[in-house]
């Protein structure tokens, strides 16, 4: 027995109301799953790239089937809005699994790499990508169904098989994925772990090929430990402080409506949230006054949920306070109500608050004035994070130029982290925010690894390199060398050449079959 039993959300935070109980697994029962994984994985890898596409592309039919139901459980399970789960979860996952089924027979595809003929008479290569094998997926709780299903459909797509463990605060959305796939899949390929940061520690320990990690630096950093021991790959997708940067020409109405969407989306609790601003002192006032007044049309629970924890709301209750505490100016929000906390703009002027250097994950938005572009650059890059980042201006050139010098993995030019549900485009960080790559054809540098193939169809008994060497290849070595030597000098080339005509016939010569 573990103590996943007690680790279970047993509430909803956006009503207070019940959630039936859930069944942890047993750590013994870790390694069944795990031997099954592997033994389904090898008959998964075996069936053609059609077959495996039709398996996901019937998942997808049950997933929007289940559509209505999964969009009410997210939202009792995490408080966010229903309207929220469905386009940002149900939808765009529906999207995920169409743009992996189009792609992936595509970027599966043998690379052939064109070889020197001369070096390497008669031969071909190629790479292939071959799974990983079994993929321990491991997931928080803030897109309980989006997330996990950006890596575990590229994941079965590419031939390996996923055991895959919800967060403690979203099992019942989990054990919905395990449902969905029933009797697509062959029996083992999909399983789902359920538990805490105990069961969590035992998959990463079992015999897995990768682990897929998405959650806090803090989980992270001990997932990466414990991996890097055993040299296993894991791929991390941690936090996140995200900056956005409004030049002297943004248009305004936009960036304000923008922004309050990219930090109260979710209620903040996204890593990609908006947590600092940087706006030029020539437009601040206008867009603070722009920024308030769209935050003061937000409707908590129709616009803004709740909290999904409460130690996620004694975090933003604590970042607020100290920021307030240290000579922050609240212009809207700063109230609470149970789990729900107003969304909130502050007027910040010391960066080294908490409210600044640490992931908020909830409705908190400082706001800084900078006299310069190069200012905001330095101050959103003093940041141990580096998701994403936006900046608000109708230069598009120069936001490219300032793009070049931001330290993060996506930047979004007049718009925020929307990006993430795009299955094409590179999702990835920098520095603490991780090191994993989820959606686009990167994804697969993680899921799968490169094999070099190469076919000799040479029929010499031997080639040129190989023993025994013979009085002859030493001079053919040197005078290669010579060749290539960019100090060489026209005399010394011209020597080397002489030795090489005069050396090569008596190797390729010794390199023939003994007459009999
Ligand atoms: P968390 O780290 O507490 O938990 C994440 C998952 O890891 C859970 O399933 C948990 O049970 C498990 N876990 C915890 N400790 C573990 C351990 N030592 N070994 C193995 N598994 C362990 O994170 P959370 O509170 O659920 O999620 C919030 C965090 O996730 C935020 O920091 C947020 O920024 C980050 N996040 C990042 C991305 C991204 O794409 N970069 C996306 C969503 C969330």
């Amino acid at each position: 027995m573990n103590d996943s039993a007690n680790v279970f959300s047993e509430t909803s935070p956006r009503n207070g109301s019940p959630l039936p109980p859930v069944r942890g697994t047993e750590l013994v029962e870790i390694a069944t799953i795990i031997t099954l994984a592997h033994q389904a994985q090898s008959l998964w890898a075996e069936r053609s790239i059609e077959a495996r596409i039709e398996a996901l592309t019937s998942f997808k039919g049950r997933l929007l089937d289940r559509g209505t139901e999964l969009g009410k459980l997210i939202s009792l399970e995490t408080g966010k809005p229903e309207v929220e789960a469905l386009l940002a979860e149900v939808l765009a996952s529906a999207e995920v699994v169409d743009a992996w089924c189009k792609h992936i027979s595509g970027w599966l595809e043998d690379e052939m790499v064109a070889l020197d003929a001369t070096s390497y008479p008669k031969k071909e290569a190629w790479i292939t990508r071959v799974p990983r094998g079994v993929v321990a997926v491991i997931m928080p709780w803030n897109y309980p169904l989006a997330l996990p299903l950006r890596t575990i459909v590229p994941a079965l797509l590419a031939g390996n098989s996923v055991v895959f463990k919800p967060s403690e605060v979203t099992p019942r959305t989990g054990a919905i994925l395990g449902e969905l796939f029933q009797g697509l899949l062959p029996d083992g390929l999909f399983a789902v772990v359920q538990g805490g940061r105990e069961v969590g520690t035992a998959l990463v320990a079992a015999p897995v090929d990768l682990v897929a990690f998405t959650g806090s630096v803090a989980s992270g950093r001990k997932v990466a430990a414990a991996c890097a021991e055993r040299f296993v790959p894991c791929s991390l997708e941690l936090g996140g402080k995200d900056a956005a940067i409004v030049r002297h020409d943004a248009d305004l109405d936009r960036a304000a409506s923008g922004i309050a969407w990219g930090a109260f989306t979710n209620a903040g609790q996204n890593c990609a949230s908006i947590e600092r601003v940087y706006v030029h002192e020539s437009v601040a006032a206008l867009f603070l006054k722009k920024l308030v007044a769209t935050v003061q049309t937000l409707r908590a629970r129709d616009d803004v949920g709740p909290l999904t924890t409460q130690a996620q709301f004694n975090t933003v209750q604590r970042h607020f306070s100290e920021a307030v505490a240290g000579g922050a100016e609240v212009l809207v929000g700063g109230t609470s109500d149970g789990l729900y906390f107003t969304p909130t703009v502050l007027r910040v002027t010391d960066d080294s608050c908490a409210i600044v250097t640490e992931e908020s994950f909830g409705p908190l938005l400082p706001v800084m004035i900078v006299a310069s572009d190069d200012e905001a650059i330095s101050r959103a890059n003093a940041s141990r994070f580096g998701l994403t980042g936006s900046i608000w201006t109708k230069d598009e050139r120069a936001a490219e130029r300032m793009a070049a010098k931001l330290r993060t993995g996506v930047i979004t030019i007049n718009n925020h982290s929307f990006s993430g549900a795009i299955p094409l485009l590179p999702w990835t960080g920098v520095g603490e925010s991780g090191t994993g790559i989820t959606n686009s054809h990167h994804a697969l540098d993680h899921l799968t690894r490169p094999r070099a193939m190469l076919v000799d169809r040479n029929k010499a008994p031997r080639e040129l390199w190989w023993m025994p060497y013979g009085a002859a290849l030493e001079p053919i070595a040197r005078s290669l060398l010579e060749l290539k030597r960019p100090g060489s000098s026209l005399g010394a080339k011209l020597q080397a050449l002489f030795v090489l005509l005069t050396h090569l016939p008596k190797r390729w010569r010794g390199l023939l079959p003994p007459k009999s």
